[in-house]
């Protein structure tokens, strides 16, 4: 019988399949071969006793210097010690009270890999019943012969499925694959000098030398990175196979009348990018273009000029945005900069002008029917809108291109439902203000192409950044005084908090106190529906995520909610003169909508509000942002929160609050803080981000199942390794794309599950 990476384990290992089953959920031959060992002993070689922790489960290797039986003193029978030394002079003693079996085996002279809980006797180390092999056995009849090898492979230990049982199960694997189909074909092995997959398994759990391992290791790596990118070639050149339509320039169309009527030149790089807009749209293959720059660094403009492309060609162009605010928000942004150019066929406007449509949910039943009308009709060249845009009822008349602003708050699915309403496959770009790492760029987006904005537009004054502690309260009040400075002096303030809370929670204790020791808690769970992960922050699914872990637990800080801040600020006697607005998830898009128009038009002063705004706001007046309870942001939401600000002529402020000394943990938030306030280079922070961060969370796996994430890959290290992986695969679907001379490869990229490809769709 042979077997693969699906096989059972249970029709291998037998009996031994449910405890793997139990104690770690495995299933499959790969569940099992996947799981490494957590480091390597070196068999030859005894660590010192003296340093193992306490408490903790510990693999060990020593020999045994002496072992007695004695009369237990309470209980009948005999007990069995077996002192076991280190090289260094160290002892160990392993204690059994059911001595039979042991005696014989754990004989002064035997080496023995031990695995158990240390604890202390008295001043002696000892393991109470351990897990052990002995590894110069001359019975032969010990379990633990794969541990002759060169080096010990150590197994996390669970209850119930210690190291060296997990390691014989193992074994019996091992021995049981003759050969395992390899995804990887033989030109990029060679060409890399990796071995094959069955291998690459024996090295990383069967190492000799140190070497092994990590040859066995590197594979496995590239072949996770290679799959992925695979995937991605494969759908890319299956997309591509439907061509779209070319949209050829245009000349003294509406592309060019905007540019005349911009009231600013182009920075550089906006022109090269432009140069790349222009020319992918004018090819029949899809343009698949992932924008990416510092939030302000003019991604919009260049996003409608592509637009204008497609409409000066005869085509259509849909703007998805994630929120009903910034749908809003993009709407007025482009009909201003557009002006006559957006009124076609109107009374003073350009004559061959176009339209454009806005469609969002909270629309009257009339004003939607004349928005999809003028999209239906081809009346409106651009139709602007959110989720609602995307559904069943909205036709194009012919859709050439679909822009996605802020991709990382939208899903394949969602992209492809409106990439389904044109005959030929639309054009697509996709802006994020999230500065993504090259790695991750390359993982999540692999198949884009990718335009970055590195330079923000000249004249941007800077943005300066405090962190503010509640170590020193007197910061806490000049805050709120520095606040109404600035919108005395005509500026605009945003405050985000991490939570809603309740109109009728508790007012803070003092006014003056807003910031540390101010917060009230509400009851756990109610209405606290703002709080970011702390280490990744993005707010993924919703705007505003609400971490419940975190706020339930007792003894969490007490944060901050909108409607306690604006009460506060009302009765503050630095602050009660100004107007004063909230701004939270849970408005109705309408009131939401109206609410930033008037602070956008200069009506209110500060803005208190949720994360609700981290994305794409902008309002050039702003000029000032506080964030409370700032150490529950993470440093890329931090970011865009910044960017909110400083938009204008004006230079900007960012005030980080922290409660500090009260945070879980103090060290890594005000470090990310300080990260924060250091640098306003969204390349570099994101780059620290990816650090702090796992790996599932940048990637944005939503299951929380193993596959869903990346098993041996890690973002932050590995670039080299990615960028060889992305090139193999991307050439091997080129030459091949059926994948006729790698089926192993068809097969794996077939076998990938549900959760793997919904990992790949980027959530
Ligand atoms: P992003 O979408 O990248 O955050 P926007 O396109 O919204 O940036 O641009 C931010 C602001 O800068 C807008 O008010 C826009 O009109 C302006 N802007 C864009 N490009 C330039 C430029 N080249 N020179 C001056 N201002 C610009
Ligand atoms: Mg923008």
């Amino acid at each position: 019988m042979t077997f693969d990476l699906d096989s059972r384990l249970r029709s291998i290992v037998g009996a031994g399949a449910k405890k793997l089953e139990d104690t770690r959920g495995f299933t499959t031959v790969e569940d099992l071969l996947d799981f490494l060992p957590r480091t390597y002993l070196d068999a030859t070689r005894s660590e010192a006793f003296l340093d193992l922790p306490h408490g903790e489960d510990v693999v060990v290797v020593g020999t045994v210097r002496e072992a007695t039986t004695r009369q237990m003193r309470k209980r009948r029978g005999r007990m069995l010690v077996v002192t076991v030394g280190d090289d260094a002079g160290g002892t160990l003693s392993l204690t059994f009270f059911k001595p039979f079996g042991h005696q014989d085996r754990l004989v002064p002279g035997a080496r023995v890999v031990c695995s158990g809980q240390i604890s202390t006797y008295g001043h002696q180390l000892q393991l109470t019943h351990p897990d052990y092999a002995v590894l110069n056995d001359p019975s032969g009849k010990s379990s633990g012969g794969w541990l002759l090898g060169g080096l010990v492979p150590v197994y996390p230990a669970t209850p119930k499925l210690t190291p060296i049982v997990h390691g014989d199960l193992l074994d019996l694997v091992l021995h049981a694959l003759t050969e395992l189909a390899d995804p990887l074909p033989a030109t990029v092995r060679m060409r890399h000098g990796l071995p094959g997959l069955l291998d690459a398994y024996h090295l990383v759990h069967r190492p000799q030398t140190e070497v092994d391992h990590r040859k066995g290791r590197w594979r496995l790596k590239f072949q996770e990175a290679f799959v992925i990118q695979a995937a991605l070639a494969r759908a890319r050149l299956a997309s591509d196979a439907t061509p779209a339509k070319d949209r050829q320039p245009v000349e003294d169309g509406l592309l060019d009348a905007l540019l005349s009527r911009l009231p600013f030149d182009l920075t550089s790089g906006q022109q090269t990018v432009l140069g790349e807009l222009r020319s992918d749209l004018a090819q029949t293959i899809p343009m698949h273009r992932l924008l990416q720059g510092e939030v302000g660094s003019g991604k919009t403009v260049l996003a409608l000029l592509a637009m204008l492309a497609v409409v000066d060609a005869g085509g259509q162009a849909a703007l998805l945005a994630p929120t009903e605010v910034l749908a809003g928000q993009h709407y007025r942004a482009i009909t201003t900069m557009l002006g006559p150019i957006a009124e076609g066929g109107m009374l003073g406007g350009m004559e061959s002008g176009t339209r454009v449509a806005l469609l969002t949910g909270s629309q009257s039943a009339a004003e939607r029917r004349a928005n999809l009308l003028a999209a239906a009709s081809g009346e409106a060249g651009i139709v602007i809108g959110t989720h609602a845009l995307i559904q069943d009822t909205v036709q194009f008349a012919e859709l050439g291109l679909v822009v996605v602003d802020e991709q990382h708050r939208f899903g394949v699915e969602q992209r492809d439902a409106l990439r389904a309403k044109a005959e030929l496959t639309p054009h697509v770009l996709v802006m994020t203000a999230t500065p993504i790492p090259r790695t991750v760029a390359m993982t999540v987006y692999g198949d884009m192409t990718t335009s970055t904005l590195r330079e923000l537009p000249a004249g941007r004054a800077p943005i300066t950044t405090h962190v503010v502690t509640g170590e020193k309260p007197g910061w806490i009040e000049r805050t709120w005084i520095r606040v109404a400075e600035e919108a005395r002096g005509g500026g605009q303030v945003y405050v985000v908090c991490p939570r809603i809370g309740e109109e009728d929670d508790p007012d803070l204790p003092q006014g003056d106190t807003i910031g540390p020791g101010g917060p009230i808690a509400t009851p756990a769970g109610q209405g606290q529906d703002a709080v970011s992960d702390p280490a990744g922050g993005r707010g993924r699914e919703d705007l505003e995520t609400f971490d419940e872990e975190a706020a339930q637990s007792p003894g969490a800080p007490q944060l901050h909610g909108v409607h306690q801040v604006t009460r506060a600020l009302r009765a503050l006697p630095a602050t009660q003169e100004l107007r004063l607005q909230t701004l939270h998830g849970r408005m109705s898009g309408e009131e939401k909508d109206l609410v930033m128009r008037s602070f956008a038009a200069g009506d209110i002063d500060v803005l208190v509000a949720t994360t609700v705004i981290e994305v794409g706001v902008d309002v050039p007046n702003a000029t000032t942002m506080v964030v409370l309870d700032a150490d529950r942001f993470g440093i890329s939401q931090l970011h865009q929160l910044r960017g909110r600000v400083g938009r204008g002529g004006k230079p900007g402020l960012c005030l980080l609050i922290t409660q500090g000394p009260d945070n879980d943990d103090p060290l890594a938030a005000g470090e990310r803080l300080r990260q924060v306030a250091s640098t306003t280079d969204g390349f570099e922070l994101a780059r620290l981000d990816l650090q702090a961060r796992r790996e599932g969370d940048v990637l944005g796996a939503s299951q929380s199942g193993r596959r869903s994430g990346l098993r041996f890959l890690r973002l932050s290290r590995d670039e080299e390794l990615i960028v060889a992986a992305h090139e193999a695969a991307w050439t091997t679907l080129e030459q091949d794309p059926d994948l006729r001379a790698h089926p192993a490869l068809g097969r794996e990229l077939d076998r990938i599950d549900a959760a793997r490809a919904a990992f790949l769709e980027r959530g």
